[in-house]
């Protein structure tokens, strides 16, 4: 699984549609402060499930949406979708079959919220299950924040725990397990 490419419409400084393109495996992203490095973090969070707006450095989950800006009126509603190669079928379940798979989400102003895979509306939590175990989710270790291998350095035994079951691919076992026992 690869990630190939990402859009941006309405999402934060990315008011315009924007399309980035991921030529390889390690991708660096620079540029003068405030030009919006950050904000591509929070949008690959944000597509992939984040529910907490403090987690994307904001106070409501709408402070994502372009405020607008002296020459610009606000945006109505951001999205974000992600498009990954899965031509080796690193996802698997129902969505396995496919050789290229689309995550979008999509935020208006007025709060509705939608994810979509392969432009198909799906659950949050279909979106959480296919990426759960490969190491990218919106808290995994795939996406490594500012602060965040302090964070690693200095965590407690039980949540560092969290991040080699993730690498060793059983959170997912032990997300069903707990799932199962709850019904
Ligand atoms: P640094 O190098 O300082 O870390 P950066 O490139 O990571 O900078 P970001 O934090 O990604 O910068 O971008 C900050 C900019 O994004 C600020 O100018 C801020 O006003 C703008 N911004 C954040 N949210 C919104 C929003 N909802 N609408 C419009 N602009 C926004
Ligand atoms: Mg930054």
């Amino acid at each position: 699984m690869r990630l190939k490419q990402f859009k941006l419409a309405g999402f934060k400084s990315f008011a315009d549609p924007t399309s980035f393109e991921v030529p390889s495996q390690l991708v660096g992203v620079v540029g003068p402060n405030g030009c919006g490095k950050s904000n591509i973090m929070d949008a690959v969070r944000w597509v992939l499930g984040e529910s907490r707006a403090s987690e994307l450095r904001g106070e409501s989950m709408q402070d994502v949406i372009f405020s607008g800006s002296s020459e610009r009126k606000p945006a109505s509603r951001a999205s974000v979708e992600l498009v990954f190669d899965n031509s080796l079928g690193r996802i698997g379940g129902s969505w396995g079959s496919f050789a290229e798979l689309s995550v979008k989400r999509v935020l208006t102003r007025e709060g509705q919220s939608s994810y979509l895979i392969n432009n198909q509306v799906v659950r949050r939590k279909d979106v959480h299950d296919i990426f759960l175990g490969t190491g990218l989710g919106p808290r995994a270790y795939a996406i490594i924040g500012q602060g965040m291998i302090s964070r690693i350095i200095e965590a407690r035994p039980e949540d560092l725990r969290v991040f080699l079951e993730e690498a060793a691919g059983i959170s997912r076992y032990k997300e069903r397990r707990r799932e199962t026992e709850n019904r």
